[in-house]
């Protein structure tokens, strides 16, 4: 019989023993609900930590990333334009208002949106007349920032305006500016799986006080100032409770540890496993400082035969967690018929990308097992080519 080795993870949540604390706060305070003070603190704790002047906790980085695009006034018959290499959470929201996605390519240095594409897109309409774009979502995906010196100038020259979805980002940097920190508005996710968790949730941030206000009335159904329930407008139910919010603020504490330790193990796989042919690693951008939320790998098509398909089946066997990367947007079905532009590059990165486990509970043994795994998985298969 075979003994099943432990499970390893690709990214599971990582509690720093300090969430409880501020759980049992809410429940012998009573507030258990959607306001309360954990709430009223995370959200100034993620102020002072990022330099945001106004953060909104939420029930999910989606639905930050949908008020966002309220903000901005999207509606039906507007187009958005956003990477193709992300999840659908950056994406869905555009749907939910509507309106239409235009999908990008990425550039090769940070796998993130293309400013070449974005800007031969916003002149070309400029040329014909035709309407700009509502706004643009800008990712950083995997914990790195997009070109956004590039993208901030293109956003003001041609009045387009940023979300910057920094679920996967939180920690990050681009020079000295926290991600999502950058655009007028930003989202963080708190989804299970995220560099910190409040088991799900998220958080709006932004410099515009405005913005602040607007964003927590459509958060709690759009209520109108009135001693009765007045609506002017349709909101939505979006607010992070008063416990996961304790959560939330127990993580923090231990945000630095969690990022540093999602960095080494890059640092690990990467010294590790460079030695392995056919082996690449996520490029890292001189304009920004990476999370690593996950750590992925390209496996290079002219030095090996191995397909992302059968290492990550490889790695199953052995009980470990890995992943394909992003499947593009303009590849799924559901987003089948819609306008990309390029996507070659995002293409060529879901061909042969994995992710890694890279959780920061991640242990040296657990390290030593998946490197071994990789290794004789690319070994074998390398070795029956020749
Ligand atoms: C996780 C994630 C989201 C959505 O966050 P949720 O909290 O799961 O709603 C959006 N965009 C990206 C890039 C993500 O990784």
């Amino acid at each position: 019989m075979k003994i099943e080795k432990p499970r390893i993870w690709l990214s599971p949540p990582h509690m720093s023993g300090l969430e409880a604390r501020y759980i049992q706060d809410a429940f012998d305070s009573n507030w258990i609900s959607s306001v309360g003070p954990n709430i009223t603190e995370f959200e100034l704790e993620v102020q002072e930590l990022t330099g945001a002047e106004h953060a909104v906790a939420l029930s999910s980085g989606t639905a930050a990333i949908h008020l966002g695009l309220r903000l901005h006034d999207v509606g039906a018959g507007d187009d958005v334009l956003s990477p193709s290499f992300t999840f659908c959470g950056s994406v869905n929201p555009i749907i939910y208002q509507g309106a239409t996605p235009i999908f990008i390519d990425s550039e090769r240095l940070s796998w993130n949106l293309d400013p070449n594409i974005v800007e031969g897109e916003l002149m070309r309409r400029s040329r014909l007349g035709i309407a700009q774009p509502k706004a643009m979502i800008v990712v950083h995906i995997y914990g790195q920032s997009a070109d956004m010196h590039a993208l901030s100038q293109i956003s003001a020259k041609y009045g387009v305006p940023i979300v910057e979805d920094a679920a996967e980002a939180l920690g990050a940097f681009h020079g000295d500016s926290m991600l999502g920190t950058i655009a007028d508005i930003g989202a963080y996710s708190f989804n299970g799986n995220k560099v910190i968790t409040t088991s799900g949730g998220g958080m709006l941030v932004t410099s515009n006080s405005a913005f602040a206000e607007r964003a927590k009335k459509l958060a709690t159904q759009a209520r109108e100032p009135a001693p009765h329930y007045e609506h002017v407008e349709i909101g939505y139910n979006y607010r992070m409770s008063n416990i996961l919010a304790g959560i939330g603020r127990g993580q923090l504490k231990v945000l630095d540890d969690r990022v540093s330790r999602r960095r080494d193990i890059f640092q690990a796989y990467k010294a590790r496993l460079e030695s392995v042919p056919g082996l690449d690693f996520t490029p890292d951008a001189a304009w920004g400082r990476h999370s690593h939320w996950l750590s992925c790998l390209l496996i290079n098509p002219t030095e090996s035969n191995v397909k992302p398909s059968e290492l990550i089946t490889a790695l199953s066997e052995e009980n470990i967690e890995a992943r394909m990367l992003w499947k593009p947007m303009h590849q799924q079905p559901v987003f089948k018929g819609s306008t990309v532009l390029g996507g070659g590059v995002a293409e060529d990165l879901f061909e042969r990308g994995v992710c890694l486990p890279s959780g920061s509970n991640l242990e040296e043994s657990d390290l030593e097992r998946i490197c071994f795994s990789i290794r004789r998985a690319m070994q074998v298969k390398n070795e029956t080519k020749n």
